[in-house]
Order: structure tokens, then sequence, then C-alpha cells
């Protein structure tokens, strides 16, 4: 068995994470005391990459709860699912973080971190043969954030050949007002960068257009935000739950979708879209599900993919449908938008069918974009980091906690950098190459070489 370790922090991390705890409990017929009340052999083929089975057969979902205060965790545990985790494995402190990223990274934070760390050790060693760390977070405030990518990078340290996967919720100033989240947010681009392997972008940004275009929703709240994240993960892990073929571990889904190491932030999409407690009042046909999985409305990430170009993409059709006719929208799709695809990667499109639906639903389908056009939500964020830290305003919270005003600049170009990375590959058309050793032969033959 190919295990996953799941690790959630701070506020929204604990709330996303025990919301995919939820859905993937219900898909897998395991009830909030953690017994199998399914009705399928498939819900159970593959569940020990997600759950333990401990001696009395009840599933415990191998997850890790940290907070730097004790709040969100208590609601978590007297929440509907809240008796299924391990008791042990809740681990939090009194201290807070106060939105700050210093707190969570160097001072708060490195405090509790060991006593994460010695949880994560346990889970790992009962496991057999561990693939990989999925991590929930938020890149705005201070401990999902900050501590968030301290763990990560800890992690890194310990297992450098295990895959690390991120679900991060990025900031939006139209759901949150907090003035710092950009310096958090940039922070923390500045790690995942180097220590993740795989990041699912959510981007509060786009889940509150959403919300409020698409689903008619007037004052969206975390709960309707987080409805549209946890329906986003179940499609995205999908392939690691059950039986298939197609990115079935996290090592083969970064092999597909990562052409190059530090572009690894993936655009997600999810149809059909809906809201809490709503019901889905028809069955959408195929060509219908292509068509919504592929359109910007429809990603929980601010940038427009018709402002950029494809590298890869894979998608994860779910309910009983012909393959064929997949397979055969999918191409569709591409023929006709084939500009937005970069020609230098041929098949760079990936599909595949789940026979098992979300629960409630009779099809969706996940979308996993690797689009050059996300540099868009790194500028937007970058903007916004840079009008505070022209003035250095707000620094003295950071460097009162000890950081260095280094570590900023280096945070501020690493993002630039990525966002230069993004539009080089946006810009490289597959003659380029040619025309480069065209030039370089003719100057070879002047200088005389
Ligand atoms: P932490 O507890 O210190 O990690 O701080 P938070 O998780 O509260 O981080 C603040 C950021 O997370 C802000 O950008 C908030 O908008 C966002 N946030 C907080 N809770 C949620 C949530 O439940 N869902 C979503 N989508 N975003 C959240």
């Amino acid at each position: 068995m190919r295990e996953i370790l799941h690790i959630q922090g701070g506020q929204c991390g604990n709330q996303i994470g025990s919301k995919f705890w939820e859905v993937v409990c219900a898909e897998h017929g395991i009830d909030q005391t953690g017994r199998y009340q399914g009705d399928s052999d498939l819900q159970l083929e593959r569940v020990n990459v997600y759950y333990n089975e401990a001696s009395c057969g009840m599933y415990v979902p191998r997850a890790v709860l940290m907070d730097l205060e004790p709040g969100t965790m208590d609601s978590v545990r007297s929440g509907p699912y809240g008796q299924i985790f391990r008791p042990d494995n809740f681990v939090f402190g009194q201290s807070g973080a106060g939105n700050n990223w210093a707190k969570g990274h160097y001072t708060e934070g490195a405090e509790l971190i060991d006593s994460v760390l010695d949880v994560v050790r346990k889970e790992a060693e009962n496991c057999d043969c561990l693939q990989g760390f999925q991590v929930c977070h938020s890149l705005g405030g201070g401990t999902g954030s900050g501590m968030g990518t301290l763990l990560i990078s800890k992690i890194r340290e310990e297992y450098p050949d295990r895959m690390m996967l991120t679900f991060s919720v990025f900031p939006s100033p139209k759901v949150s007002d907090t003035v710092v989240e950009p310096y958090n947010a940039t922070l923390s681009v500045h790690q995942l960068v180097e220590n993740a392997d795989e990041c699912m972008v959510l981007d509060n940004e786009a889940l509150y257009d959403i919300c409020f275009r698409t689903l008619k929703l007037s004052t969206p709240s975390f709960g309707d935000l987080n409805h549209l994240i946890s329906a986003t993960m179940s499609g995205v892990t999908c392939c690691l739950r059950f039986p298939g073929q197609l990115n079935s571990d996290l090592r083969k889904l970064a092999v597909n979708l990562i052409p190059f190491p530090r572009l690894h932030f993936f655009m997600v999409g999810f149809a059909p879209l809906t809201s809490r407690g709503s019901q889905q009042y028809r069955n959408l046909t195929v060509p219908e599900l292509t068509q919504q999985m592929w359109d910007s409305k429809n990603m929980m990430c601010a940038a427009d993919p018709r402002h950029g170009r494809y590298l890869t993409a894979s998608a994860m059709f779910r309910g009983k449908m012909s393959t064929k006719e997949v397979d055969e929208q999918m191409l569709n799709v591409q023929n006709k938008n084939s500009s937005y695809f970069v020609e230098w990667i041929p098949n760079n499109v990936k599909s595949t069918v789940c026979d098992i639906p979300p629960t409630g639903l009779k099809m969706a389908s996940t979308f996993i974009g690797n689009s050059t056009s996300i540099q868009e939500m790194f500028r937007r964020v970058s903007e916004q980091f840079t009008a505070m830290f022209r003035r250095k305003a707000f620094l003295h919270w950071y460097t009162g906690e000890g950081m260095d005003e280094m570590e900023f600049t280096e945070a501020e170009s690493n993002m630039n950098d990525l966002v230069s990375e993004y539009q080089q590959y946006q810009d490289a058309t597959a003659e380029e190459e040619g025309e480069y050793e065209d030039e370089e032969a003719e100057y070879e033959q002047e200088e005389g070489y």
C-alpha cells in the first residue's frame, strides 16, 4: 500500500481539512464512528491510502491536526466527524500567531514544531510504504502559512524522497480584511517553490467570485467557499483513492503535470458547480461537463487560461459514462483551441474516468491544469506586496520576531522570477529552438570556428 499522510494547520487548514474528511468518509462509506457502512468493494480497495485500519475494524484518518490556538480544533473535535480522528494527533498551542508569518515560522510555531514532528514520525513509521504528504493550509495567516511552511521544510529534510502535495488557499481582499496577507503569502510562496512538489492553488478571490456570480450567493461565507474546496479536493484525490491507471499516485501526477520543477502550481476546476445544500436540478452530459470544466468561470484560481497557455493538463471524470465520448470531447477541446496549448509538449492533456461519482451527483469532473496564466494571480499578490514593502509598512511586526528584511527581498524576487518563468514558457514556440540554432551556426561561421 502506498499511504498518504494528511496534515492540516491553522484556522483555514483545519476547516478545509475537516470538510475534506467528511466528503471522503462519505465516498468510502465510512460513518462518523469510523465503521464501514458502504456497499461497494471499490470503496475499500484503496482505503489504506488515506486511512489506518485499527484492530477493532475502525477506519481512522491518517491525519495530523495542528494549530497555535485551540479554538478551531475544538470545533473540529465537536463537529460531525470529530470523533473519527486519533486523539493523540491533535497538536496545539495557546499563543496564536496573530496573522504573523514570522510567529508561525520562527517563534511560536518553531516551539511547537517538534511535537508535531513526533506525531508525523509515528504515523510515518506505521506505514508500509509511505508515498508522501498532503498539507492543507492558508497562505494569508500566520499558522497555516508560517508554521505550515516550516513543517514542510522539516519534512523535506527528514523525508527527502517522499512527495509533498499542498492545498494552499491564497488570500484575497474580497474575503479578508487583514492587510499583511500579501506579506504572509509571498513569504510562503518562496518556501513552496523550493520545498513542495505540487501545489493545488485555491484562490479565495476566485472562490468568492464563483459563489457571488455563478451561485448567486449575495454574501458568501467561508462555509460556502469551503464547499467548493472540498468538492475540488475530493476530485483531485479521486485517482489516488479509487482503482485506476491515470495519476494513481502522487509521483505519477507530478510526472504528468510538471515539465519544469519550479512550475508546480496548478489551477483546478470543477464541474458542475453547486452551492451548499442545493440539489443539482438536472444531470449533465459529457459535452456539458467538458465545456464547463475548461471554462475560466469554473477555475478555483483568479486567472484566465485564455491569457496564457497550458503546459499540461489532466481531467478526471466521475460517474457512469462512455470513455470513448470523454476522449472525443477532450480531443475536440484541444483541436478547437490548439493555440492555448504549448505545441512543444505533444499529448499534454490526459483524461480518465472513475466509475464512482461524488456523493449527491450522478456525474462530475475535475480539472488540473498547469497554465502559464497562473502568473496573473502571482502578479496580483506581488503588486499588493510591493505597494507596502516599498514603504516598509508593517515590517516591524516581522523584524520584531527576529526576521531579517533580506528575507522579504528574496521572497519578492523569487516570486517575480516565477512570474518571468511562466512568461518565458508562454512565449516559447517550437520553432524558436531551430531558429536559435541557425543563428548560432551563422555566428560560428562568421567567427571562423
Ligand atoms: P492561521 O490560523 O494563522 O493559519 O490563519 P487563517 O487560516 O485564519 O488565515 C487567514 C487567511 O485564511 C485569510 O486569507 C482568510 O481569508 C483565509 N481563511 C480563513 N479561514 C478560511 C476558511 O475556512 N476557508 C477559506 N477559503 N479561507 C479561509
